[in-house]
């Protein structure tokens, strides 16, 4: 099964593909944490696109099709995969169809999170991550059970993202409006959107999810 999870920053797509990747044997394609991985390893592609991440712009169409085109025939994805964070644009939406398309692939279902943008901002600021497993936190969401240790690894570091302050925030939310928006109503003409209530709690939205995509749910 193949799915697109939509929504802007904070609408908590990451927290749910990840529930589904161990769940159901998805695999979770974020094309954010694939850019920063390339940025931590310094790589040339890390360095071109170190400073539009920062500022909380989006990086090129080209870019991010070639990152994801190799990607979605891996092994790792013979089960299906979760599409978080891609597309974001138009042109990017065209380019997965094409690719689809030629690797005789299709996709089951595109979700939107929808979130109103003042739970936004909050939602983003506290927000912060395990830095040896990756699993995901909030100052007041979703903390630890244990203060200052991972539920999911036993970690005690924790890192919190860099364009995850307010000012990065406004810019990625007016990139979300002007440039992803667009995609709800070119999934909507083909028939393929479902929208789920992002704002309810995470363990209500993962039960909406699997209503639609046919899972029994935990
Ligand atoms: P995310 O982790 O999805 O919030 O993405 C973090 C940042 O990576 C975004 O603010 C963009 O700069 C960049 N990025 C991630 N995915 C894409 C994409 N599909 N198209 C363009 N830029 C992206």
């Amino acid at each position: 099964m193949n799915l697109i999870l939509l929504g802007p920053p904070g609408a908590g797509k990451g927290t749910q593909a990840a529930r589904l990747e161990s769940l159901y044997g998805l695999k979770q394609l974020s094309t954010g944490d694939m850019l920063r991985a390339a940025v931590a390893s310094g790589s040339a592609l890390g360095q071109e696109v170190k400073g539009i991440m920062e500022r909380g712009e989006l990086v090129s169409d080209a870019i991010i099709v070639r990152m994801i085109a190799d990607r979605i025939t891996a092994p790792d994805c013979k089960d299906g995969f979760i599409l978080d964070g891609f597309p974001r644009t138009v042109g990017q939406a065209e380019a997965l169809d094409r690719m689809l398309a030629e690797k005789g692939l299709k996709l089951d279902h595109v979700i939107e999170l929808k979130v109103d943008d003042s739970a936004l901002v909050a939602r983003i600021s506290g927000r912060f991550s395990c830095a040896k497993c990756g699993a995901g936190y909030h100052d007041t969401n979703r903390r630890p059970r244990k203060d200052g240790v991972c539920d999911a690894c036993g970690g005690t570091e924790f890192v919190r993202r860099k364009d995850d302050n307010a000012e990065t925030v406004a810019t990625r939310l007016k990139a979300y409006h002007a440039q992803t928006a667009p995609l709800l109503p070119y999934y909507q003409g083909r028939g393929a959107l479902k929208s789920v209530d992002g704002m309810a709690a995470i363990d209500d939205v993962a039960q909406a999810l699997d209503k639609i995509i046919g899972k029994g749910g935990k």
